[in-house]
Parts: C-alpha cells; structure tokens; sequence
C-alpha cells in the first residue's frame, strides 16, 4: 500500500483564503479589521524566522500585524507590562508571545498575564481549562491544524483509536483533548511509555509530536492507519542539512493509509489556524458570527 499525502501545504491555503474572504466581509459589512500582535524577546534565529513568517501571512490576508521586538535582557516587569497594554489596545484581537522566552522571564506568569480572550496560541490556563472540560475555548494552533486535516481525510473520528505520541502542553496534551472530544479512543504514549511499538500498532490513527527524527518507522503502524507527523527536526544528510519528521517517511508511506509529509504537512496549517484563531478572537469579543469550519 502507498499512503494517501496528506497536503497540508494546499490545505493551508484554503483555509488562509477561507479567513481572507471572511476577514474582506468583516471589513466592509463592520468596519473592523482583525489585529494580531506578536511579541518577540531576544534574537533566537528560528523565534525570528517564525515571527518574520507569521507577520506576512497576517497582512497577505488583511489582517493588521503589530510586532514587538525586545531586547534579550527585557526585564520580566517590561514585558508583562507589554502584555496588559495590548490586553487593553482594541485594535489588537490576538496577542501571541514567541516562545521560548529567555530564562531569566516565567513563561507561564507572561503567558498568564495574556486576556485568554485574545490568547490565540490557546496556551493561558483558561483555555487549557475550557478545552479540557468541552467548552469553547482558543484551541492550539498545531493541534488544531492536525484535527482539521484529520476531520477532512476521515469525516468523522468517532470510535477510532488514537496513539498521541508525545506529552507536552503545546502539542501532545492538548492533540488527545481534542481527539477524545471527536469521541476517539486515546492513548497518550511517552518518554516512559513501555513497549512503544506495540502501543502505536494499535492505532488507526498516529500523532507523533516527539521531537526525535524518524523515530517511528513504519513496522510499528498498523496498515491503513492514518499518520500525523507533527515533528520537525533538523538533520544532516548527504552533507545537506534536511528537514525530517518524527517518522520515518518512507517505510510509514509504505504502510499508512494516509500520511503527512515533513516539509508540508502540519507545519503550513500552525500558521494556517494562528490566523483562523485570530479572527475567531476577533468575532467573539466583537458578538459576531464565527466562520464555520475554523475552530474544534
Ligand atoms: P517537547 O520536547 O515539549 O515534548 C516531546 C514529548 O515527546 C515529551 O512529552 C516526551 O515525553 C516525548 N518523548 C521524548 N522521547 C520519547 C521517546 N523516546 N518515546 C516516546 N516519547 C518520547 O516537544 P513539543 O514541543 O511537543 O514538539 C514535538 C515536536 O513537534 C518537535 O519536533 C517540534 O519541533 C515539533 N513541533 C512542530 C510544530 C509544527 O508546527 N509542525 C509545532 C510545535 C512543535
């Protein structure tokens, strides 16, 4: 079997269109223009790249973008005090903080600090509460584009069984979340996890969020199992730096039924559902409609 590619390049054109055609209507029929502020601590090269990447495709779908670039040595007061001015600022709808931060600043107390209202990365404690609990909350950018390409791949998930390889708050935890809340079967696998292959090879569908390269190879996956990978890792080969996931592509495409590639699969969507998140953000503080399709 040849696995179906999943492309999540041209996925996440469609959706960045889907959000431009509503951010266009927003403008004309309310006179709003959704806002998104990045703030960016230090000069951490690929912080950089992100950021630089992420305030482009803001504008290319109208949106307004407002970068906040701080020295390395910003002190944890200055920052926090960023944070509440563009709390308070209408015209900013979605505030995300690049991470990591710096050691010297508390990731969480900053992340905190964020009005979850705006908290479009979906990292403040609220929304990992409303998440949790089924409510509608600001969901994950990662998770959330992995969700969409699974939901449009498969239809429904109910009654699949998932192996979410991977436990962090930014991709792992909150991945099995949604999963279980389109009534999958979740198994959340670790560092700790015995038996791994075993584990994975029950599954009809696979997250990898690991951060180890091609780490799952395609012995451990059930034949006709859908394949997320969200890994991306940086590796020499061939005296070439390379972009490779947390599977390893070959052998999983043998055997998968649907995969994601790594350079083109959930990579494109983060971006893709940071922009959907904004102009979710957007709708509910201003009691507007949200577009369909664009949120768990
Ligand atoms: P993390 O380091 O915070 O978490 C890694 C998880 O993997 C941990 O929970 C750990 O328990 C688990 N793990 C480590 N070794 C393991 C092993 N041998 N067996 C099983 N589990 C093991 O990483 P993260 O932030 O969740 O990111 C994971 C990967 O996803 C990284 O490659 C990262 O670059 C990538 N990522 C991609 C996107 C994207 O947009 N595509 C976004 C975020 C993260």
């Amino acid at each position: 079997m040849t696995a179906h590619v999943i492309d999540g390049k041209a996925f996440a054109a469609t959706v960045r269109a889907k959000v431009a055609a509503h951010v266009t209507r927003l403008r004309e029929e309310n006179g709003i223009v959704p806002g998104l502020a990045v703030v960016l601590v230090g000069e951490d090269p690929a912080s950089q790249v992100y950021v630089r990447s992420k305030g482009k495709m803001t504008v290319e779908v109208g949106m307004a973008s407002f970068e906040h670039k701080l020295p390395v040595d910003t002190t944890e007061a200055d920052l926090l005090a960023i944070v509440r001015r563009l709390n308070a600022d209408p015209k900013i709808h979605g505030i995300l903080v690049q991470l990591p931060l710096p050691p010297h600043l508390d990731s969480d107390l900053v992340i905190n600090t964020i009005d979850p209202a705006k908290d479009v990365d979906g990292f403040h404690i609220s929304n990992v509460g409303l998440l949790g609990t089924g409510q509608k909350a600001m969901v994950p950018c990662t998770p959330l584009g992995s969700l969409m390409m699974l939901r449009d791949y498969h239809g429904s998930l109910s009654g699949m069984n998932a192996v979410v390889i991977g436990r962090s708050n930014i991709v792992g935890k909150p991945m099995a979340q949604l999963l279980l809340g389109d009534s999958c079967t979740v198994t959340i696998a670790h560092s700790r996890t015995r038996d791994l292959s075993a584990v994975v090879q029950q599954a009809d569908i696979v997250v990898a969020a690991v951060g180890r390269p091609e780490m799952v190879v395609g012995d451990w996956i059930k034949p006709g199992a859908t394949v997320i990978d969200v890994g991306i890792n940086r590796i020499e080969r061939d005296g070439k730096t390379v972009l490779v996931g947390d599977c390893h592509y070959d052998s999983c495409a043998a055997v998968a039924g649907a995969i994601t590639p790594v350079p083109g699969g959930v990579g494109p969507m983060t971006i893709a559902c940071l922009l959907a998140n904004t102009l979710t953000a957007c709708c509910r503080t201003n009691g507007l409609v949200e577009p369909e399709g664009l949120t768990a």
